[in-house]
């Protein structure tokens, strides 16, 4: 039954941007195909180790390249696992793939011709690049274990076909009809053996399968010029993490980085082993140039996180058991010498070699990662930008690495005039006395420069942590202290700033304010018992008339809001609102009580002090109507 479909509006999009391309390596949609199939292979292997039956013995699995030069084709073969036909209409006719959308918009923001190229491999798109040399593509393919097999067919004008067809064995075939070479345009002629031989040497050497080619030449037989045909395989297929690093260039690493994870641009970091001893294995592992789109909404279908091999046998994708969760970003390959090749995911679990494989592997990344901090302060603060926000979950979840983690943080404060520095920076610069790392958190750093928490460390001269993203608040619940110093909140507890004379001084001074002013602190506390714990007096204001904090042991409102979203059951904790004695309004208001302990209007002021309190911090009001009616009513005193 022949049906046919049209492109969904996005895949039409991609298609138009890949056929109309600027990007100039054209050469690249071979290397795509070929590790479509080196793939396919994979998972054919993976699935057969439950089902042998997908996989006959004997069978090498292969892939095959056939070009015509009369009929101007070029077809990629392999023995791989193929799709059925709902498959092929899952995977090949739409772009389901809910980063489309967001790749797109990208591509149109992006004013650099380069750009596209660079960013479709991250979105998984390569097949469509065979639209950049090919007038129009098919694909016939049969998944192992059926009969069916299943022809595709477009002509990249917003239309596919999908039609019954047979094929003699489980595997895929992708036949491009090719565009007329042309010198100008810089299109190859990719009908051409030679070409294509030295495309696939080039981008597909280390391809762990044979890359076969059928070659024609004229050879002398009995005194006659006959031509002839023979196979040849056109790639070493030698495993790249097995060779010597001085036998392999550059080139070739960022080659294979591409390869294992279909990123079209060169890696920023790479970290490669051999690690020897009670357990054997190496490493080849890369970081990639930018974040991968899905950093934070991981999807499967696309993330291609480390490929497990055993004894250069490759076992699994993206295989999650030999990397935490904040080095999600890592691609390559570890390959092990001891572990079953039978093992499966389950097993990996538990497998107490792959736990200790993973902290072995884990100490190489991070090395990797103070390495370059302390070679190339430039690029690391790239990668921070890019990675940062991912490795500060390590920071909680990863207990044994802690302080490597926090040798890598680097965070903005108020004295470093926007620029990241790392903890020991600060840890240098602390004042005569200072033994604790102050920070605050908060939503941006506009805010945070400006929060009322700050007046007295900034008068004082105390350098402070500006932490703005989400995931600081996590963190700095759970870290206690770095290189022997306390991390103190700005917005926690009392401040508690070195003992000078000064300090000590303002600090009995307090004290006896809150002693003289007790009555009315109290009352004030009454009138906000739902919304407060406690008023009291601040050492941390020299401006702001007031400022809530949270008490010493509670869980801040930012954190507990992100654990409700997260759907943990969490008690309401309150804060506390601290006044600033030496602010007129004191005195105002205790004129106020003096008069009348019980004036109403004291209410009002409490809630006035509490709302811009909030505000002060870019906290929300609890009854913005009010506090706005409140405000009013202030006015209209005061103007009349
Ligand atoms: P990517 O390979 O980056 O995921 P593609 O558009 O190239 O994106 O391919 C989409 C999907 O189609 C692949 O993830 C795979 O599931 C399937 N596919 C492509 N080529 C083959 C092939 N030769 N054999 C089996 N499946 C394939």
């Amino acid at each position: 039954m022949s049906e046919r479909h049209e492109f969904k509006t996005e895949a039409r999009q991609l298609l138009d941007l890949m056929i109309h391309s600027v990007y100039s390596n054209r050469d690249i949609f071979l290397r795509e195909l070929v590790s479509n199939s080196s793939d396919a292979i994979d998972k054919r292997r993976f699935e057969s180790v439950k089902q042998p039956d997908l996989l006959p013995a004997g069978l090498e699995p292969a892939i095959r390249i056939d070009v015509d030069s009369a009929a101007r084709t070029l077809s990629v073969s392999d023995d791989g696992i193929g799709m059925s036909r709902e498959e092929v209409g899952d995977l090949i006719g739409t772009i389901a793939k809910s980063g489309t959308q967001e790749f797109l918009k990208k591509v149109r923001e992006s004013k650099d011709a380069a750009a596209p190229g660079e960013l479709i491999g991250q979105f998984g798109v390569g097949f469509y690049s065979s639209f950049m040399v090919a007038d129009s593509v098919t694909l016939l393919t049969r998944r192992a274990g059926e009969t069916a097999a299943t022809r595709w067919e477009s002509a990249g004008d917003g239309y596919y076909t999908l039609d019954e067809a047979e094929r003699d064995t489980p595997g895929t075939t992708v036949t491009l009809h090719l565009k007329p070479a042309d010198q100008e345009d810089g299109m190859k002629d990719y009908a051409d053996d030679s070409v294509v031989r030295h495309i696939v040497r080039q981008y597909s050497d280390f391809v762990a399968y044979p890359i076969q080619m059928e070659i024609e030449e004229t050879e002398e037989v009995e005194g006659k010029e006959t031509k002839v045909r023979r196979t040849e395989t056109l790639n070493s297929m030698k495993a790249i993490w097995l060779r010597e690093k001085s036998e392999v260039t550059e080139e070739e690493y960022n080659e294979f980085y591409r390869h294992v994870s279909h990123d079209w641009t060169e890696p920023m970091l790479r970290v490669q082993a051999r690690i020897e001893g009670t357990l054997e294995y190496r490493l080849l592992l890369y970081v990639p140039a930018k974040a991968p789109w899905d950093l934070f909404m991981r999807h499967p279908e696309t993330h291609r996180g480390v490929r497990l091999y055993v004894k250069r046998i490759f076992i699994m994708d993206d295989c999650d058991e030999l990397l935490p969760e904040y080095l999600r970003f890592i691609r390559g390959v570890v390959d092990s010498e001891d572990l079953p090749l039978n093992i499966s995911r389950e097993i990996l679990q538990q497998n107490r070699q792959v736990q200790r494989m993973s902290r072995g592997i884990v100490g190489k990344v991070l090395a990797g990662f103070k390495d370059l901090a302390a070679k190339d302060a430039d690029k690391y603060k790239t990668f921070w930008a890019e990675f940062g926000r991912v490795l500060k979950e390590g920071l909680f979840q990863d207990t044994d690495n802690r302080e490597d983690l926090l040798s890598l943080l680097r965070v903005v404060t108020t004295a470093s005039a926007g620029e990241s520095v790392s903890l020991s920076d600060y840890i240098g610069r602390m004042k005569p006395g200072q033994d604790q790392i102050y920070f605050l958190c908060g939503e941006s750093r506009a805010r945070l420069e400006r929060s009322p928490h700050l007046e007295a460390f900034r008068g004082k001269g105390y350098e402070v942590l500006l932490l703005d993203d989400p995931v600081d608040e996590v963190w700095t619940s759970a870290v206690f202290e770095c290189q022997g110093h306390k991390l103190q909140s700005a917005a926690r507890g009392l401040v508690d700033l070195p003992d000078d004379e000064e300090h000590k001084e303002a600090e009995t001074e307090r004290k006896e304010q809150e002693k003289a002013h007790a009555s009315l602190l109290g009352k004030l506390g009454e009138h906000l018992s739902g919304a407060v714990k406690e008023v009291r007096f601040s050492s941390r204001l020299t401006e702001s008339p007031a400022c809530l904090v949270t008490d010493a042991n509670d869980v801040s409102p930012q954190l507990e809001k992100m654990l409700r979203a997260m759907g943990q059951e969490m008690p309401e904790s309150k804060r506390i609102l601290e006044l600033n004695p030496a602010h007129p309004l004191l005195d105002a208001l205790q004129r106020v009580y003096d008069a009348d302990p019980e004036a109403s209007a004291l209410g009002d002021y409490a809630k006035l002090l509490h709302g811009q309190a909030l505000l002060a911090e870019g906290g929300q009001l609890p009854d913005p109507a009010e506090f706005a009616r409140l405000v009013a009513d202030l006015m209209v005193k005061a103007a009349g």
